[in-house]
């Protein structure tokens, strides 16, 4: 038997099943009317963002990685949460345009900008954060072609990386951003060309849980964006210092201790240097607002034994819940949290894997975990799929399709 990960706090039962927003699954599923569902609570996504903002210094903003969760509705809600939203595509900025956001709080990141997107983000005002020479020197072409000046942050690749996070995304040779070492010349040609300069964006990983790796990497950023304002010869009128903040989807793992992270934050913040003392200096955080304010619910359509071993079959699976099965990033398969959402609570009596409906075997939700004994027609909830679930698997695999999604 294998365990699985921390069911986040948050849930309640009723009726003698898993209740989200005051509503049980069976509930939610027939407003949904269908089943695999993704259901969202707002208000849980909120409690999360008013905890986070009351542990952080008064001064820090909050931007949200719209790529961890896209959802019309959860961008609405977004919008009057949060400060900023930081996009990765063109496509993400029509979805983001589309929720009724102003895109001047938006700010365009990736490796990979084409043409077109350059000029559609700088078009409506967005903040590009530019990954390299041959990109800024698109977007001066295409600030020309427009008319525009185009806003530009530079988005330095560190020579530090989060220790023990979960993907590394700074540290050595990086498709992403640009060097630490050759930023200021590229800022400062940049500037003379008549950007608007935008500052400093310093990502160096995702899905940390020590807040002690994440003080370090903090104030590492602080550090090198003080040196970079230094050697360019103007104080940042932004910087954007990452985010990294993780969350518990595995066994032993624990939340993130957000209060020390604060406290370690105010205290860099009241002995800022000059370079830094009147930026806008803001945190972009995606699976930490969202991950755990999400439930995948899905039924069980078939109940079956091979060799002693039950297999509980659902009519959902890994293509919408591609992390969950295991297959998107993991090394070592493990358990995220899940639970028969239609027994929630009952002890648990057998064990069995709980697995999707696709013909192959990385699609499994659960693997030999310990259960109460569930029926065909009962619903399986995995937890922690508020981030990277919908739009992060393959929905299309063996004509399956997206699951439906509902906004609490
Ligand atoms: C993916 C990404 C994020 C969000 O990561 P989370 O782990 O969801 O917080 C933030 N910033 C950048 C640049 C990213 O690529």
């Amino acid at each position: 038997m294998k365990s699985t990960g921390p069911i986040p706090a948050g849930f309640e039962t009723l009726n003698g099943e898993l209740a989200i927003g005051g509503k049980p699954v069976s509930e939610l599923v027939e407003q949904a009317g269908r089943t695999p569902l993704f259901v969202y609570s707002g208000d849980m996504i909120a409690q999360r963002i008013a905890d986070l903002r009351a542990a952080m210094p008064d001064r820090l903003l909050i931007n949200y990685a719209v790529k961890a969760n896209p959802f019309g509705p959860v961008l609405q809600h977004m919008a009057g949460l949060v400060d900023g939203f930081d996009i990765a595509s063109a496509g993400e900025l029509e979805i983001v345009k589309q929720a009724g956001i102003d895109p001047h709080r938006v700010s365009f990141a990736g490796p990979g900008k084409r043409t077109g997107e350059l000029e559609a983000a700088i078009a409506a005002g967005g903040t590009l954060n530019c990954e390299s020479e041959g990109e800024l020197d698109r977007s001066l072409a295409a600030g020309e072609t427009l008319g525009m000046a185009p806003r530009i942050a530079f988005r330095v690749n560190p020579s530090f990386e989060i220790k023990g996070s979960g993907m590394k995304m700074g540290g050595g040779a990086k498709p992403f951003g640009i060097d630490a070492e050759a930023v200021p010349a590229l800022a400062k040609r940049a500037i003379a060309a008549g950007i608007e300069f935008r500052g400093l964006h310093i990502f160096a990983g995702s899905q940390a849980l020590s807040s002690d790796a994440l003080i370090e990497t903090q104030a590492n950023t602080l550090e090198l964006a003080d040196q970079i304002s230094e050697s360019i010869g103007q104080s940042l009128p932004k910087l954007n210092m990452g985010g990294g903040f993780g969350i518990p989807y595995f066994p032993k793992e624990r939340p993130l201790d957000i209060i020390s992270i604060g406290d370690a934050l105010k205290a860099r913040f009241a002995a800022l240097p000059n370079s830094l003392k009147d930026a806008d200096i803001c945190l972009e955080l995606g699976r930490y607002l969202v991950g755990e304010a999400g439930v995948y619910l899905t039924r069980i359509i078939d109940r079956k034994v091979s060799h002693g071993h039950t297999y509980l079959v659902t009519d959902g699976g890994l293509h919408h819940q591609l992390a969950a099965s295991g297959n998107f990033g993991t090394v070592v398969r493990r358990n995220y949290p899940s639970a028969i959402a239609t027994r929630y609570g009952d002890e648990p009596t057998e064990a069995a894997s709980i697995v999707g409906c696709l013909c192959t075997p990385l699609d499994r939700l659960a693997d030999n975990v310990s259960v109460p004994r569930a029926e065909v027609g009962d619903i399986v909830a995995v937890f922690c799929a508020g981030a990277y679930g919908a739009t992060a698997s393959p929905a299309n695999f063996l004509g399956q399709g997206p699951a439906e999604e509902i906004f609490l």
